[in-house]
Formats: C-alpha cells, sequence, structure tokens
C-alpha cells in the first residue's frame, strides 16, 4: 500500500515558486525554487517541468535537479542559448514569486550505495546530477571514503560549479579532471577502467550523443553494460 501511495506521490504535479535566477556563464543559467516539505528526491533524479504563466507549445521539458536534497531548494541548472526554445524564453521571463509546475522527481540515475569507487563523467551541462550527487554525499558524511572521480568535459573549458567542487574535494575522497578535448577524456577513462574494472561504478551524463559514444567506448574496455549508468540530455 506504502509503495503505491509513495509511486503516486512521485506523479504528482506541483507549482513551485521562483527564488531567485542568476547566469552562471554566457549560456547558463540558474533557478532556484522554494522546496516544500513534500518535496523530495534521491540525488541524481530529474524532474519534468512546465511553464504555467503563459501557454507555449511543447511546455513539458526534463531538467535534472541540481541541488541536493538537503540544500532546501530546488534547483535547476540550463543551457539556454543566444536563440532559444520558446520554452526558454518562458524561463528567462520568470521573476521571483512566479511558479513553473514539476512532477516528479523521477529517475535512476543514482549511485549504488555499496561503496564502489565511482568514476562520473560530465559532459558540460551534464554536470547537474553531479552536483546534486557530490553535495548529497558531502552532506551525508563524506562517503565513507568511497574514491571517487569526476572526469568533467567541456570543449570551451567552460567549467560550471568549479569552485564548489574544488572546494568539495577538501571534503570527500574526491578527485576532478577539467578536460577539454575527447581524446583526453578517453585517456583519462582508460586509466580508471584499468584502475577499477568492473569492481567500479560509472555514471555518464551529457548530451545523448556523448553519453552513448562513451558507454560504447567503455564497453569496448571491457566495463560490463551493468556497470554504467546513463543520464542521456536529449534536446541538445
Ligand atoms: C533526464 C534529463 C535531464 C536533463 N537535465 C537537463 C539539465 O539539467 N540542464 C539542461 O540544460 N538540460 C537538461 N536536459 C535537456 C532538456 O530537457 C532539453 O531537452 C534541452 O535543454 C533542450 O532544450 P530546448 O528544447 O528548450 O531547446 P534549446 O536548448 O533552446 O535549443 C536546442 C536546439 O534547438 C534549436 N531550437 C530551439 N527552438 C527551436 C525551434 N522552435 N525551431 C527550431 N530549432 C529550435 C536551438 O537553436 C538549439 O540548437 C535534460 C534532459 C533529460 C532527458
Amino acid at each position: 500500500m506504502s509503495f503505491f501511495r509513495d509511486f503516486l506521490k512521485m506523479f504528482k504535479k506541483r507549482e513551485v515558486v521562483l527564488v531567485e535566477s542568476y547566469k552562471e556563464s554566457e549560456d547558463v543559467y540558474t533557478f532556484r525554487f522554494k522546496k516544500d516539505s513534500e518535496v523530495n528526491w534521491i540525488a541524481g533524479q530529474h524532474g519534468l517541468f512546465s511553464i504555467t504563466h503563459k501557454k507555449i507549445k511543447n511546455a513539458l521539458k526534463p531538467f535534472t535537479v541540481a541541488s541536493a536534497p538537503t540544500e532546501n531548494s530546488i534547483q535547476l541548472t540550463m543551457r539556454i542559448s543566444q536563440n532559444p526554445s520558446e520554452f526558454k524564453r518562458a524561463m528567462l521571463e520568470l521573476k521571483p514569486g512566479m511558479t513553473v509546475s514539476m512532477t516528479g522527481p523521477v529517475g535512476t540515475f543514482h549511485p549504488s550505495d555499496t561503496g564502489r569507487p565511482l568514476v562520473m563523467i560530465a559532459g558540460g551541462i551534464g554536470i547537474t546530477p553531479f552536483r546534486s550527487i557530490l553535495k548529497q554525499l558531502e552532506m551525508e558524511g563524506g562517503g565513507g571514503g568511497r574514491a571517487i572521480h569526476l572526469l568533467y568535459l567541456d570543449s570551451k573549458k567552460s567549467y560550471l560549479f568549479k569552485d564548489e567542487l574544488d572546494d568539495l574535494t577538501q571534503h570527500l575522497s574526491l578527485q576532478v579532471a577539467y578536460l577539454d578535448t575527447r581524446d583526453d577524456l578517453h585517456q583519462e577513462v582508460d586509466k580508471l577502467a584499468a584502475k577499477y574494472k568492473n569492481d567500479g561504478q560509472y555514471l555518464i551524463a551529457g548530451p545523448k550523443s556523448m553519453v552513448s559514444e562513451l558507454a560504447a567506448y567503455m564497453q569496448s574496455k571491457k566495463i560490463s553494460k551493468r556497470n554504467i549508468r546513463k543520464d542521456a540530455f536529449f534536446g541538445y
């Protein structure tokens, strides 16, 4: 019975109120919404968001909740280019006090809590679930010394949350490699795949093509499919 109650709660639609929004970098914005006590998620999950202040086409889009549940706000960080979709233009119109509608959070993109070494690979905006996961591990007391590697690829070297990530290396057994080419990323993957083999857990997030290419590359390095979790951001 409680399973069904939890299941239904997951798909409940609710309005969330904007607290603030700001520019993270040239084409990335963060929107921070109030978290009421009923909303909860597992770090790494995403919600389905829709615009409520006007009618638009394709009004429902998935976005990772980039904050940890313990941070007490719902953070969305999204890439908004100079010629954005109607949805993102509507996001830019939001002022504090206005709302969007949120369903979920849903999804299985989170590490198992087995303490196995964790290799996280982010492509560009794919850093959002890892921010949430790492913040949560920090707040839970440092991940119990679990070895964690973040390989963060951004061809423009515009690394989001860099200060926060660097700070997290002081509180977790975390190493962050900031990379700007696929070749460098492959080299780092080779090293970690050789070190942890199938004892490690591998999480990849980013644009769909990058995630698929990298998952195939890892499998060619004998990393089993069941040890790879993927969060493919379609739409880029
Ligand atoms: C599980 C999951 C989690 C995700 N998490 C995030 C996240 O944390 N952050 C994030 O930024 N994204 C995330 N995404 C991707 C997100 O849902 C959108 O698909 C993505 O941001 C693209 O947004 P958009 O369609 O509004 O288009 P835009 O980003 O505005 O544009 C995408 C492309 O389409 C073009 N385009 C836009 N509108 C039109 C139009 N009307 N006609 C023709 N071309 C057009 C643009 O020029 C651009 O090239 C996630 C996706 C999934 C599946």
